[in-house]
């Protein structure tokens, strides 16, 4: 298990010991999850919020001069018809942190379940909410919940956000513990963070037993306080999900649309650093333009480019790994490769999970 500091140093790594890095970050993930890449799809579903965090241009004191809007439960229910129609099972429904979302979802998933023959993941990211209403949308469906803490650090995530970090950690304990499958997630390059505190964000999501973590580069967004600030390293981003793999292999770890908005190839870089995820964007195209998470021209993955993506990582695509007909334990099963796309072999694996996470790492940074 790597130690803090190990993490850290491994954080800052280039050039041949961060090729190292992401080597061994693949090898993991291979062990895990043999060569697939899961493929999510995912609908926007409201752009109001009532937090007001200075990194993002729906925050709430942009209510006003933002253009709202609402998806009600037909619409719902009709975004989950559009990613099954396009041979996927993961329906992840995002947006804004309203209390409204919990009876407009609650009411659809059990529509969109019905859709799928049962044989689908709805993933959930819609902010803190109460033990109550993240146990009704369970009882409703729900199987997975998305929850970045952003910054482990209490103090720069009470300044960005302007809440309270232990209300989100008591958010995710509370979501591991109904037992949903549970991803968070950290910004990589806010201002005024440090690499020790990106460290933390990396332990923090394995001591909350979470099942999926993310990084994403800071984007300096319009119309945001923030607004200005230079962009921040990619490779610290790059590396943390690196990290992120070889700290917990079995988790699976999103190359995120962000990537590709900081530089071109940013996701297949995510990739070809141990992530094993690409969401798909189903938003109609009349909100897409009103949903400014990083502002107006963000980078809007589709499907083909991102099965193109996939290929040229030299991945496959693969449906949910925690649900239904592709359900397994990483490690437990291989892939043919040689059949192709979602054509996956159930072999069980002679290698346990615990065996096949075990590294020969750290390679201590050499530059
Ligand atoms: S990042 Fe999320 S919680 Fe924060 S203002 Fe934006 S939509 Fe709201």
């Amino acid at each position: 298990m790597l130690a803090r500091r190990e993490v850290v140093d491994l954080l800052g790594v280039r050039g041949r010991a961060q090729a190292q890095l992401f080597e061994e970050s693949r090898r993991l993930r291979r062990a895990a999850f043999g060569d697939r890449v899961i493929l999510r799809g995912v609908t926007e579903i409201t752009n109001l919020c009532r937090v007001n965090c200075d990194f993002c241009p729906m925050r709430r004191d942009n209510t006003k001069v933002n253009e709202i809007f609402m998806l009600g439960q037909d619409d719902l229910v009709e975004a989950g018809r559009r990613v099954r129609d396009a041979g996927i099972n993961v329906v992840f429904f995002q947006g804004g942190e309203i209390p409204q979302t919990t009876r407009s979802v609650g009411e659809a998933i059990p529509h969109i379940r019905r859709l799928f023959d049962d044989d689908v993941e709805i993933l959930l990211n819609l902010g803190n909410k109460s033990r109550a209403e993240y146990a009704y949308l369970k009882d409703q469906g729900a199987t997975t919940y998305i929850l970045k803490h952003e910054t482990s650090d209490a103090a720069l995530n009470e300044r960005m956000r302007h809440e309270s970090l232990s209300e989100r950690l008591r958010c995710l304990s509370d979501l591991v513990d109904l037992g949903y499958r549970v991803g968070t997630g950290m910004i990589v390059g806010l201002p005024g963070q440090s690499l020790e505190s990106i460290a933390d964000d990396i332990l923090l999501a394995r001591e909350y037993g979470v099942h999926m973590c993310s990084a994403s580069p800071f984007v300096p967004a319009p119309g945001t306080p923030l607004e200005g600030q230079p962009y921040r390293s990619m490779d610290v981003t790059l590396n943390a999900l690196a990290l992120m793999r070889i700290v917990s292999p079995g988790w699976l770890v999103p190359s995120v649309s962000a990537l590709e908005k900081t530089r071109e190839d940013g996701q297949l870089d995510g990739l070809n650093a141990g992530a094993n995820v690409i969401t798909i964007n189903f938003t109609d195209e009349a909100h897409r333009g009103q949903y400014l998470i990083y502002g107006r021209d963000r980078f809007i993955v589709r499907a083909n480019y991102a099965r193109e993506l996939v290929a040229r990582a030299g991945l496959v695509p693969s449906q949910s790994v925690f649900v239904g007909s592709g359900k397994f334990e990483p490690a437990a099963y291989e892939i043919d490769s040689g059949r192709g796309g979602d054509n996956l072999s159930r072999r069980a694996s002679t290698q346990t999970a615990a065996a096949s996470s075990r590294s020969s790492f750290p390679a201590r940074p050499t530059s």
